[in-house]
């Protein structure tokens, strides 16, 4: 037996070593920061919802350079949306809280970018997300940096600027569903896989990017992703 052709397999870096994580599935938890979600409409506790965009919409960005995202075509209105990204080395159906700590491999910076034009006329239609946030190279992300360096990430500042401005500001541990409360609510949906990425959601402050921008994201603790869109 022979592949027809040869099967390709996104990848992310891992930080300070020549590893390479294999993306199994990227996953992206709504509205889990309270601010961001009011600004998107809604308030109080609500069941986290999920959403997907594919393994190969990875746009690595390597520690120390300034990554390169095309801006996309079909959209007048792409958006920003800093992340902590959590990339798991097991997973499982039904992972309790208390034990979704012990699949977490690392931690990333990421960026889940959104045509927020064709996401408002989706909404309005009860049609899907896909062309709004599973494009090609909608989420650029930073190396990851395996939880053995950082431990565990629970607070810390995530910050993003565009242009030198402050655009989105917050903290990890203003999110509405805890890392391990996202792992427990997301394995009873599917069964959780090493290489699997988790995007945890952004603060307030989403706005529109356009040609020539400079993004530069962090995470207290984890790291820094630097972006220009070209
Ligand atoms: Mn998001």
């Amino acid at each position: 037996m022979e592949f027809v052709f040869l099967p390709q397999q996104a990848v992310v870096p891992v930080e300070g070593s020549k590893q390479l994580f294999p993306v199994h599935r990227i996953y992206c938890v709504g509205r889990n920061y309270a601010e961001h979600a009011k600004e998107m409409g809604d308030s109080g506790r609500e069941a986290p919802f999920f959403f997907m965009k594919p393994a190969d919409a990875v746009l690595p960005v390597a520690h120390g350079t300034v990554g390169e995202m095309p801006y996309p075509a079909m959209t007048k209105d792409l958006h920003h949306e800093i992340e902590l990204v959590v990339a798991l080395s097991s997973g499982g159906k039904n992972i309790p809280a208390a034990e979704a700590a012990s699949h977490i491999y690392g931690y990333a910076v990421g960026l889940d970018m959104t045509r927020r034009d064709l996401q408002a006329e989706a909404k309005k239609l009860g049609r899907p997300w896909c062309t709004s946030k599973g494009f090609d190279q909608s989420a650029p992300i930073s190396s990851i940096h395996p939880i053995s360096v950082t431990g565990p990430i629970e607070h810390g500042a995530i910050h993003l600027n565009v242009n030198g401005q402050a655009r989105q500001t917050g903290d990890i541990n203003q999110l509405i569903w805890s890392i391990a409360e996202t792992i427990e609510q997301l394995s009873n949906f599917y069964e959780l896989r090493a290489g699997d990425l988790i995007f945890t959601g952004t603060p307030a402050g989403v706005a529109a990017v356009v040609k020539g921008d400079l993004l530069e994201g962090s995470v207290e603790g984890v790291g820094d992703l630097r972006l220009r869109l070209v």
